[in-house]
């Protein structure tokens, strides 16, 4: 039996985007429209507006070769007052927000923010805790109540502006403790800097979905099942566990580790390592991996679940 969270479809379509961007409708220095064409020119085929409190209506900016994802990046505070910042993304059929409003919520405390994101799940969002290093944050604070989908494992905004954009541990962790929760990247871009200035924060974290279609609905199903990885370089073709043997192939790297629940990890070291076939241990609830070229970036799959 082979298993994988990678959508199995033969007429599937690998689609690379940037889940997190800020524009003048908040903090931000490009118009909606000129970030769609940096992103659309740099080969990105999605990309999600995520203004500050504010959702950024993009459904008309869609085209035949990109798709626009619906979102916005709520402010609020966790009981002890650190600063939580949730993502909410979906598709273009629902409306859970006003458009073009700034939206506060009644209270910033992590109680009410909780409340919020159930209510947007069962609107059809998709809920993401963001940059949880940049936010000071550790498992305790949210462990409280946990109404994410995912959290954001590379966000290299913050990665650029103060080295704490990486959230795989806090990830590892979240695992470590039972909680199911895909990992995303994302620029988090406030382009304050020109696109080709060496202090751009674009093209630096980013999300690749295995979806049906291009569509604003089959990208946000990718993202609901798993089906796709996270990477600041590397790129990941299949992982998957078939029997005992767990299978990942990727772009030329240099050390490919297999983790899961808990320790032992495994790993394959080598110059051009571009395959790693190794046996399930046996007592894993869950596989995952990451793949790291020679320039140290690396691509993140979600975790297979074989319990
Ligand atoms: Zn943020
Ligand atoms: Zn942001």
């Amino acid at each position: 039996m082979k298993r994988t969270v990678f959508l199995q479809d033969e007429n599937a379509v690998w689609l690379k985007g940037n889940l997190h961007s800020h524009t003048v409708n908040s903090d931000g220095s490009l118009t909606p429209e000129e970030m769609k064409e940096a992103y659309k020119h740099h080969g990105y085929d999605f990309l999600a507006i995520t203004d500050h409190d504010f959702y950024s209506d993009t459904r008309n900016m869609t085209d035949a070769d990109f798709t626009m994802i619906q979102g916005f990046e709520l402010w609020s505070n966790a009981g002890n007052e650190k600063d939580i910042h949730v993502h909410y993304l979906w598709e273009d059929s629902i409306e859970p927000l006003k458009p073009n409003e700034t939206f506060h919520l009644p209270e910033r405390t992590g109680r009410v923010a909780t409340a919020f994101a159930y209510e947007m799940r069962n609107k059809g969002c998709f809920v993401q805790l963001n940059h949880p290093h940049w936010s000071m944050l550790s498992v305790e604070d949210i462990e409280f109540d946990n109404p994410y989908h995912a959290v954001e494992i590379m966000n290299y905004g913050t990665e650029w502006l103060e080295n704490t954009g990486d959230g795989s541990v806090f990830w590892s962790e979240m695992l470590y403790r039972g909680n199911k929760v895909w990992g995303t990247g994302g620029d988090d871009n406030h382009n304050h800097y020109p696109l080709d200035d060496m202090y751009s924060d674009s093209f630096g974290g980013f999300t690749v979905v295995k979806a049906r279609d291009r569509s604003s609905k089959a990208i946000m199903e990718a993202l609901f099942t798993g089906s796709f990885y996270t990477s600041t370089g590397p790129s990941i073709y299949d992982f998957y566990v078939e029997d005992d043997e767990i299978h990942v192939v990727c772009s030329p790297c240099e050390r490919i580790f297999i983790s899961g629940h808990t320790r032992p990890y495994q790993r394959k070291l080598g110059r051009h390592v571009t395959e790693f076939v190794t046996k399930l241990k046996g007592s894993e609830k869950l596989v995952r991996a990451e793949c790291m070229d020679a320039a140290g970036r690396s691509a993140y799959t979600n975790p297979i679940y074989l319990e």
